[in-house]
């Protein structure tokens, strides 16, 4: 490994630790009956039109963690959404997230550019889907920084990072671990264990990728694979809700 490599590494293992640890939003997750959510990072196309059907066929609701910056534009997991899929989106009951309107990389990005950000992904929304409004948001790339979760924190229920690992104990609203389906390289064990360990547990799993396609990205699965996701979830007794309304179960759960 190369010098650069290392202090590469270093800053990247230093900015998880410091993004777990600092400006956390703690809540006692009560255990209960296991939630599973679906969500879609940026989002192409192919998240709505190949995998809307699949959670349609099962009448569940994802929540899709929108860049409104790359509307109608090619990226490396294939054409993004247009207005009209976002649109199909909301009427089909899913939810939007937020995720940067310019896709900013957290961990890269100042407090202040990233909240700049925020912001103007939801003048977006606003000015297209005067109804709609982002209730969560998910952080593009890599941990966010303490001051990005701070102010976070003030703007939304919830986010989500990554980690491979379910939600359980003491939970930092400020940073929900998330699970990259596509980080499996495409073996069904690891997803089936984090399944059932969040099952077990009483957790809340938060799933996520990019695009759905027989021929996905390295940031995407095959319809197979998603579809097998589905079924799992399903046969571990998990409720399977978009992130927000996930959110509003388990503060129900607290209150009662
Ligand atoms: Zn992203």
């Amino acid at each position: 490994m190369s010098s650069l490599d290392f202090l590469k590494r270093a800053r990247i293992a230093l900015g998880r630790w410091t993004s777990r640890r600092f400006a956390r939003r703690p809540f006692r997750l009560r255990p209960g009956r296991p939630i599973v959510s679906f969500t879609f990072d940026d989002f192409p196309r192919s998240a709505w039109t190949a995998g809307g059907p699949i959670l349609a066929r099962h009448g569940f609701a994802a929540t899709y963690y929108t860049s409104f910056g790359l509307a109608g534009r090619d990226g490396a997991s294939g054409p993004h959404f247009t207005h009209a899929d976002l649109r199909a989106v909301l009427a089909a009951g899913h939810e939007v997230g937020c995720h940067t309107h310019a896709h900013c990389p957290a961990g890269e990005t100042s407090p202040e550019t990233f909240e700049a950000s925020v912001a103007r992904n939801e003048e977006h929304l606003g000015a297209s889907f005067p109804r709609a409004r982002f209730r969560s948001l998910s952080y593009p790339i890599s941990p966010p920084r303490v001051g990005t979760k701070r102010r976070m924190g003030r703007r939304f229920i919830c986010c989500r990072g990554g980690g491979q690992i379910h939600n359980r104990g003491v939970i930092d609203l400020n940073c929900l671990r998330g699970f990259f389906l596509e980080q499996t390289g495409g073996d069904i064990r690891p997803l089936a264990a984090a399944i059932a360990a969040s099952a077990a547990e009483g957790g809340w799993l938060i799933l996520a990728t990019h695009d759905v396609s027989p021929r996905p990205s390295r940031f995407g699965v095959t319809p197979a694979f998603l579809e097998h996701a589905v079924n799992l979830a399903t046969a571990s007794g998990a409720e399977i809700l978009p992130v927000a309304k996930a959110w509003d179960r388990i503060a129900a759960r607290t209150a009662g």
